[in-house]
């Protein structure tokens, strides 16, 4: 797929330039220069190609010359914050073009609202036009982007530094991280509309081996939410047997994580399902329906392993390794999705698929896992790397109660060696021998 060209100016150079006059500490300058800097970032992880117009903070360059950077881009974004007289004044405004050329509004509008959303202002985010004298874009940048035949120009205020709480808001790194997030979120959701699809070769194939570690799918939704709902594991236990029951399947794991990180916010649920319900990708959970309405499984693993007996469902025509305990396998199309990108049934060739209409759903899937995949996992701490090793019986006890199927999951425990159990895990294993003691079936 041809990547998306976006290209970023950092509203003025130099880091001391258009002080806010409530905050002293607030510059526009280092504002827009820290914001686009984030946003580069942010961009090219969900696969755009991004161009800046200044190398460093102090680099000038003419406002027309730097709209004129952007020729061959599909879109040229200017960062400012605004100013006016009065401090009570706090909106986003984002200027777009005069004639409205390409619909430029729809963009402009949403993303004025939603900034004005983030950054909580007093007012609603509005999108906005001006001309010079002579009937052309009144800003620089604005006029030298049409020149150079950009189709879609933006220049966007993030409210006004001349109003206490926005300045403050904007000084915070943390905010413009979020901020940066969103914009491009936005950027990502609004171009994926019109995103050609994607050639076979460049497609993601769902039957295939996992390329993420547990800690890693773990520690990447703990960054995008510190709380998961879960009702009855860690979402470390969790990320582990996504990993057992794709790999039991021929699934890959991490795409049907990413999936529910998607389908579940990371785990803060909210839509349809209820956290309780076992269920992470909302199998049985059809538009319209009220809380609770859809399917629910008795525990994590039986809920995970749905999921991927669901995906299988939709990626081969093979058969299930395990029993069947997804509800809906039956009414699934063998075989009709092998790829993520078809998993949205209006991206699918065959308009069928896990999600309807869904259109850019797959997308929206291997955004989050390629942001899993890029999850670095830090080293640990001296103490941990030698930590102590276990005796013999300890480990091949541990072995000898996997392979007779009395423990599931096996690097959750491997990882626990030192820690106490509970009575009710106690119970727990022993129930299990000695109900494989009475009945010794296989
Ligand atoms: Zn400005």
């Amino acid at each position: 797929m041809r990547k998306i060209k976006i290209c970023l100016d950092a509203g003025h150079s130099g880091s001391k330039y258009n002080q806010s006059p409530v905050v002293k500490s607030y510059y526009e300058s280092a504002m827009a220069w820290a914001l686009h800097l984030k946003l580069e970032k942010k961009l090219e992880a969900r696969g755009f190609e991004v161009f800046t117009t200044r190398p460093t903070i102090d680099a000038e360059v003419d406002v027309y010359a730097r709209g004129k950077l952007a020729k061959g881009c599909d879109l040229f974004l200017s960062l400012h914050s605004n100013a006016c007289g009065t401090e009570s004044v706090d909106y986003p405004v984002v200027y777009r073009a005069y004639d409205n050329q390409n619909s430029a509004n729809e963009l402009a509008l949403g993303f004025a609202r939603m900034i004005g959303q983030r950054m909580g202002t007093k007012q609603a985010g509005r999108s906005a036009t001006r001309k010079n004298s002579t009937g052309g874009e009144y800003y620089g940048v604005m006029r030298g982007a049409r020149a150079a035949g950009v189709p879609l120009y933006l220049l966007v205020e993030h409210s006004f530094h001349t109003n206490t709480a926005a300045a403050k808001w904007l000084l915070e790194d943390r905010n413009l991280e979020l901020l940066a997030e969103a914009e491009a979120d936005t950027l990502a959701a609004y171009f994926k509309q019109t995103a050609a699809p994607v050639p076979e070769e460049e497609r993601t194939t769902i039957m295939d081996a996992a390329q993420t570690t547990a800690q890693q799918m773990a520690l990447y939704c703990r960054r995008r939410n510190a709380a998961p709902k879960l009702t009855s594991c860690s979402v470390e236990e969790l990320a582990g047997m996504f990993l057992e029951e794709g790999a039991a399947e021929g699934v890959r794991g991490d795409i049907a994580w990413a999936q529910s990180l998607h389908e579940t916010g990371f785990f803060k649920f909210g839509g349809i399902v209820q956290p309780g319900q076992n269920n992470f990708a909302g199998i049985g959970a059809l538009n319209g329906n009220g809380k609770g309405q859809a399917a629910s499984f008795p525990d994590p693993r039986t809920g995970v392993r749905a999921q991927i007996q669901h995906l299988k469902a939709y990626a081969s025509t093979e058969p299930l390794a395990k029993a069947c305990v997804d509800p809906r396998f039956s009414l699934v199309a063998r075989g009709s999705a092998p790829y993520v990108e078809w998993l949205g049934a209006a991206d699918n060739p065959g308009r069928t698929g896990w999600a309807v209409p869904g259109k850019g759903y797959g997308a929206c899937v291997l955004d989050i896992l390629a942001e899993v995949m890029a999850q670095e996992v830090p080293e640990p701490p001296a103490e941990e790397k030698d930590k102590p090793k276990y005796p013999a019986y300890q480990t091949e006890g541990l072995e000898r109660l996997t392979e007779a199927g009395i423990i599931d999951s096996p690097e959750v425990w491997k990882a626990r060696f030192g820690d106490t159990v509970t009575v009710g895990q106690m119970f727990g294993i022993l129930g299990k021998l000695l109900a494989r003691a009475e009945s010794p079936a296989d």
